[in-house]
């Protein structure tokens, strides 16, 4: 029997053989991969003069199929996956990381391609393979292909140790999530949940061996839920006690050591390899580019947020002491004071939106939107393999009726699958010989479920997130690129959500929910002044919400650019960082540093700030089509050309002037946020 991974797939498209791959078949189809993988760098290195085409280019075209075989194995471990492909992934990932590494530290390779480097002004190179040759030789360069001897054994030694501290933070962080529980006896002290949440609650203390009880934990759909809604302050006010003294406290799960370690060796790291800071070794391959334009973006933002943050605060505060007498605010009482004032001020929720938004016509409104401002046109194709029977594989084609990607929809929870949306690829798109080699893209989510009675309707949250994926999606789908590397979703971190955030503005537009936003049963469409209602409830407590976010940032900012020898007390240092930003009293012995599991497990570190940059693009880039009209064929095609198209084969501040004839400004956002008058 044939691997059907290694196997020519003979599908439509070229699509992955789902029916066909079993978990057997990965680990030995990898490994044959990888094989391959060596043989392709084996021939680059054993040609004899290096050229463009021969090592920078051949680079990009090597490992193909390694490329296709891991892709899918690492979707379905996120999208459906069991205990063995779990497994199988932590025997797979280091041989990946290994193959890797022997790339970027083979020195007759990094030869060849910093030879061509030096030469990049004779060259005569277009932008796109000038990107791909200043790509290709940093990715050496920052993997310490320069570095020999023992600075470059202390490299390796550092990386070890990275891995394993943010693995610990991690390990600590879940361990002090899981022992926490919080017993509750009289449904009194549970007045103000929702009933749903009550009855998660119970079944909480019931798998917990206390049936007839409610309990409390610190993962996000136990804790929100009861900070927002729980009447009984006493019952916020232990929660927040325990979610803010995470791995604080002094014990073997305590972080701040943990932290300490890990900021001194990012900052070791980065000196080695020739940069001033972590943080200076990070915005290097960000649009930012800098941290003093990180801090300046940041600032500006503080001095604009921190006048209408302090009114949202007062707003709230004065409301509970109208409504029950409340003397001092406190962290556990803004979120629930908060919600009843907003539910008071915009009479707005999920079940009196949802009715409009049965799942089969937002995402028949999605098709819809896209083909008004892009041409493209959506069709399914039961043809090709899905790995589940709940995906839909449909073909995407292009304004010229031109095949453009094949576009697989996963909507609905189950228990292979990891929360939250994302998009992701199955195959990149590329051309080579003239041959244009169109993409497989996927998003996947988990949305509201039909049920025996009911369709699935969406909550407003949930039609965001798919016109945010499906942003993401058009970013792979309309890719025009040479190369893989640069091409769709493969730019820079703090320039990569412009298109999915820009797409979730359409939501908000009467002209895009006129298209789809209809009542399932009456057929009614989504009132107007239900529309307003939305648009003022998204900019609620904008000032507050913008001033945390940037105290974040701020406090990211802070540990990646400051010398971690002059952290002594890492307590101190955060209260320090945080006082400018701070609006509600502090809590004794509280601290977030230790639970900050983006910047110190995952991969936001210095890249906190990329989420109001990303906002900043977007509304400043949408403004062009509140200008012009939403659905204003010159400015799609324009935006399609410069930025969708476009991938990352030139620095993204170039493409975005293309687009909007000029560097991004804040003004947009601030407006829309109410930040600065409009
Ligand atoms: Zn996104």
């Amino acid at each position: 029997m044939t691997n059907p991974l290694l196997a020519d797939f003979a599908t439509p498209f070229d699509t992955a053989p789902f029916h066909l791959i079993k978990n057997e078949h990965f680990l030995p189809a990898i490994n044959e991969a990888i094989h391959l993988a060596k043989d392709d760098i084996a021939r680059i290195k054993s040609e004899s003069l290096p050229t463009f085409e021969n090592t920078i280019e051949a680079l990009d075209r090597s490992g193909k199929k390694l490329g296709v075989i891991s892709t899918i194995f690492f979707n379905l471990n996120s999208a459906e996956t069991n205990d063995e492909i779990q497994k199988l992934a932590r025997e797979i990932s280091p041989l990946l990381t290994d193959h890797a590494n022997d790339i970027l530290l083979d020195q007759v390779l990094f030869q060849r391609v910093a030879l061509i480097f030096e030469e990049k002004d004779t060259l005569n190179l277009s932008a796109e393979e000038s990107t791909l040759l200043e790509k290709t030789y940093k990715s050496f360069i920052r993997n310490g292909a320069k570095l020999t001897g023992e600075d470059a054994d202390k490299l390796r030694q550092i990386d070890q140790k990275l891995a394993q501290l943010s693995l610990k933070f991690g390990e600590n962080v879940l361990a002090e999530t899981n022992k926490y529980v919080h017993f509750v006896e009289n449904e009194e002290d549970l007045d103000g949940l929702p009933d749903g949440i009550k009855e998660a609650a119970a079944q909480i203390a019931e798998e917990k061996g206390r049936s007839g009880q409610w309990a409390f934990t610190l993962d996000y759909p136990s804790y929100i839920p009861a900070m927002t809604y729980a009447k009984n302050r006493e019952l916020r006010k232990t929660l927040y006690l325990a979610y803010n003294t995470k791995a604080s406290k002094g014990d073997e799960l305590d972080n701040q050591e943990t932290i300490k370690n890990l900021l001194q060796l990012r900052h070791d790291r980065a000196r080695l390899l020739g940069y001033a800071s972590h943080a200076d070794f990070v915005l290097e391959e960000r649009m930012a580019k800098s941290p003093k334009t990180v801090l300046d973006f940041l600032d500006n933002f503080l001095q604009k947020a921190k006048p209408k943050a302090e009114a949202d605060v007062r707003e709230v505060a004065d409301y509970a002491q109208k409504l029950e007498g409340l003397e001092t605010l406190e962290r556990w009482d803004f979120g629930y004071y908060s919600e009843l004032l907003k539910k008071e001020k915009y009479a707005l929720d999920d079940e009196l939106l949802r009715p409009f938004f049965r799942l089969e016509k937002v995402v028949d409104g999605v098709f819809q939107t896209a083909e008004k401002l892009f041409g493209i046109t959506f069709t399914p194709n039961s043809d090709i393999s899905a790995y589940h029977p709940d995906v839909t594989a449909y073909e995407a084609k292009d304004r010229d009726g031109k095949h453009l990607a094949v576009f697989y929809a996963d909507f609905f929870p189950r228990a292979g699958k990891r929360n939250g949306a994302w998009m992701t690829s199955y195959k990149g798109q590329f051309s080579e010989d003239g041959i244009d080699s169109r993409p497989h893209i996927s998003i996947v989510c988990n949305f509201t479920k039909p049920t025996k009675s009911k369709p699935s309707l969406l909550t407003f949250n949930e039609v965001t997130t798919l016109f945010h994926e499906f942003g993401h999606a058009l970013h792979g789908m309309l890719a025009r690129g040479t190369y893989e590397s640069l091409s769709g979703t493969s730019v820079f971190w703090d320039f990569v959500e412009l298109p999915s955030q820009i797409f979730e503005n359409w939501c908000y537009e009467k002209e895009c929910l006129d298209l789809f936003a209809e009542h399932y049963q009456t057929g009614e469409k989504i009132p107007a002044e239900l529309i307003e209602k939305i648009k003022n409830a998204a900019n609620y407590q904008q000032g507050y919400l913008t001033l945390r976010q940037v105290s974040f940032g701020l406090l990211d900012m802070a540990f990646h650019s400051t010398d971690p020898g002059q952290i002594t007390d890492l307590r101190a240092f955060e209260e320090e960082v945080m006082k400018k930003t701070d609006l509600l009293p502090k809590v004794p012995g509280t601290m977030m540093s230790t639970g900050f599991s983006h910047i110190f497990q995952g991969g936001y570190s210095s890249g906190y700030y990329s989420y109001k940059w990303a906002e900043v693009l977007e509304a400043d880039a949408f403004e062009l089509f509140l200008e012009k009209g939403v659905f204003d064929q010159e400015t799609a095609l324009s935006f399609e050309k410069n930025v969708l198209s476009a991938g990352g084969s030139e620095h993204p501040s170039i493409l975005y002037q293309r687009f909007r004839g000029r560097d991004p400004k804040p003004e947009a956002l601030l407006k829309r946020s109410g930040l600065i008058s409009a």
